[in-house]
């Protein structure tokens, strides 16, 4: 038992890539969510088909874009990507598809816990 100096970094690893996944989460979700309040913007503002067109397909590359960042996210424990095992993928997993570490959590190596 006890912590060494090994543990409280590889637990600062952990926090690190957990903060950064929710981040890029709430970034994804933000951008989904202005979806109608830009596309009534454009609509309002700019007032032409063209222009609603671009906005709508700008729209779906950022949204896209980030969506595709959370896909790319780096699982702490095992290295391999968390939502994506070969070609299945999950975006609504809560645990990694390649070592089943849950989002948020730590191994029990470094919590203490041997459940
Ligand atoms: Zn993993």
């Amino acid at each position: 038992m006890g912590t060494n100096l090994d543990g409280i970094d590889e637990k600062v690893k952990y926090e690190n890539a957990w903060a950064q996944l929710r981040i890029m989460r709430r970034r994804y979700w933000l951008v989904f969510a202005a979806y109608i309040p830009w596309m009534f913007l454009i609509m309002l503002t700019l007032k032409k088909d063209l222009y609603v067109i671009i906005g709508f397909f700008l729209h779906a590359a950022v949204t896209g874009y980030f969506a595709n960042q959370i896909m790319k996210f780096m699982c702490p424990r095992c290295g391999c990507t968390f939502y994506q095992c070969q070609r299945y993928h999950n975006s609504f997993t809560k645990s990694c598809l390649n070592c089943g570490l849950k989002a948020n959590t730590y191994p029990a190596e470094l919590t203490g816990n041997r459940s």
